[in-house]
C-alpha cells in the first residue's frame, strides 16, 4: 500500500511534532484534536519550530509557508480520517481512551487504512482489539522532539500484518526517519531502557550522591549522552514517566519502582518543562 496522506489524532506535544515531520517530509496531513485551543497552540508551535529550522539554515522562509500549507486542522474526527491511508493516534496515555478512539477510527477511516498508535508503553495488541482490523494496527513510537529525532520504533502487535508493517516502514523512510521493528512487549526497547536510565538518575539524586546539575553533567560529559537523566525527565514529562514506570513495575517487577521524588513532584503538579517546573524551573518567556 502506498501512503500519500495521513491523519494525526491529538495535537499535543507529540501530535504537533508528528504532523510537522510528515508535512516536512512532503506529505499532506490532517490534524485533529478534541480541543480547539490545542489545535491553535499546535499550529503556533509548529510555525515556531519551522522558523528555528530556517534560523539554522535548514529551511527557507518560502518552504515554511509550503509546509504549513500541507497541514489541515479538523474538529471532526470522521472528516479528518476520510481519504487517508494512515492514521497516527497521539492522545494521552490511557488504554481506555485509546481503545475508544480506535473503535471510532475503525468506523470512520477507509477500509484499507492503517491505524497506528504512538503509545510509549501500552499494549498495542490490546488497543488493536478495539477494532475489526487488528491486522492493520501497529505501534508507531516517535520521540520528542519528533521533527529532530531520527528514530521511529515500529511495534508489531500479535495480529499486525507484514503488509501494514512494510507500508509504514516505507512511509517512515520516505519522510526521512530510521526505523526499528520490535515485538509488542511492555515498554518495547526504548521506553524500557529510558525508564531504567532516568529512574536510576532520580535514585542517585534521592541518595544525595550529587546535585541534580552534577548528575546531569556527569552523564552528559562522562557518558557522552546529549542530555542528563533529570533534564531529560523534565522534557519527557514527569507524569508520563510515573505512569510508564508503574506499567513497567507490573511487567518486570521492582526494578522499575518509581522513586518517591518523582511521585511527590507529580502530586505537586510539577510535571517538568511543560508545567514550568520539575527537577528544574523554567521561566516563562
Ligand atoms: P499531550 O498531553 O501533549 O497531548 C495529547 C493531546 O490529545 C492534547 O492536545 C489533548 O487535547 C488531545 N486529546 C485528549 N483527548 C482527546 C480525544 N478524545 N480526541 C482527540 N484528542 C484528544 O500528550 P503527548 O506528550 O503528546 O503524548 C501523546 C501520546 O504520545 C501518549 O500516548 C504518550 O505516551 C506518547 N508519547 C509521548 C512522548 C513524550 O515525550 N511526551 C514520547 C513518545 C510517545
Amino acid at each position: 500500500m502506498n501512503i500519500q496522506r495521513a491523519a494525526v489524532i491529538g495535537s499535543g506535544l507529540m501530535g504537533s511534532g508528528i504532523a510537522q515531520s510528515i508535512a516536512q517530509g512532503g506529505y499532506s496531513v490532517a490534524l485533529y484534536d478534541i480541543s480547539e485551543t490545542a489545535l491553535q497552540r499546535s499550529l503556533q508551535s509548529i510555525e515556531k519550530s519551522l522558523l528555528r529550522f530556517v534560523k539554522a539554515g535548514q529551511l527557507t522562509e518560502g518552504t515554511v509557508e509550503q509546509i504549513l500549507g500541507q497541514i489541515e486542522t479538523y474538529h471532526d474526527l470522521s472528516e479528518a480520517c476520510a481519504d487517508v491511508q494512515l492514521v497516527i493516534e497521539a492522545v494521552p496515555e490511557n488504554l481506555d481512551l485509546k481503545k475508544q478512539i480506535f473503535a471510532q477510527l475503525d468506523d470512520y477511516a477507509p477500509a484499507h487504512c492503517i491505524l497506528a498508535t504512538n503509545t510509549s508503553e501500552l499494549s498495542v495488541t490490546a488497543i488493536a482489539s478495539a477494532t475489526r482490523r487488528p491486522q492493520a494496527v501497529l505501534g508507531m513510537h516517535w520521540f520528542n522532539p519528533a521533527p529532530i529525532m531520527r528514530l521511529i520504533e515500529l511495534v508489531k502487535a500479535t495480529d499486525t500484518s507484514d503488509e501494514a508493517l512494510q507500508a509504514v516502514e516505507q512511509f517512515s523512510h520516505a519522510i526521512g526517519k530510521e526505523t526499528v521493528v520490535v515485538r509488542d512487549a511492555q515498554g518495547f526497547v526504548t521506553t524500557r531502557a529510558l525508564a531504567a536510565h532516568i529512574l536510576e538518575g532520580m535514585r542517585i539524586l534521592e541518595e544525595n550522591i550529587a546535585s541534580r546539575e552534577d548528575i546531569d553533567k556527569a552523564i552528559r560529559l562522562g557518558l557522552n549522552y546529549p542530555m542528563g537523566p533529570l533534564e531529560l525527565a523534565d522534557l519527557c514529562g514527569l507524569d508520563t514517566l510515573l505512569f510508564a514506570s508503574e506499567g513497567l513495575v507490573e511487567a518486570y517487577g521492582d526494578r522499575f519502582r518509581p522513586p518517591q521524588i518523582l511521585r511527590k513532584l507529580v502530586e505537586a503538579g510539577h510535571h517538568g518543562k511543560k508545567t514550568g517546573k520539575g527537577f528544574y524551573s523554567y521561566e516563562k518567556k
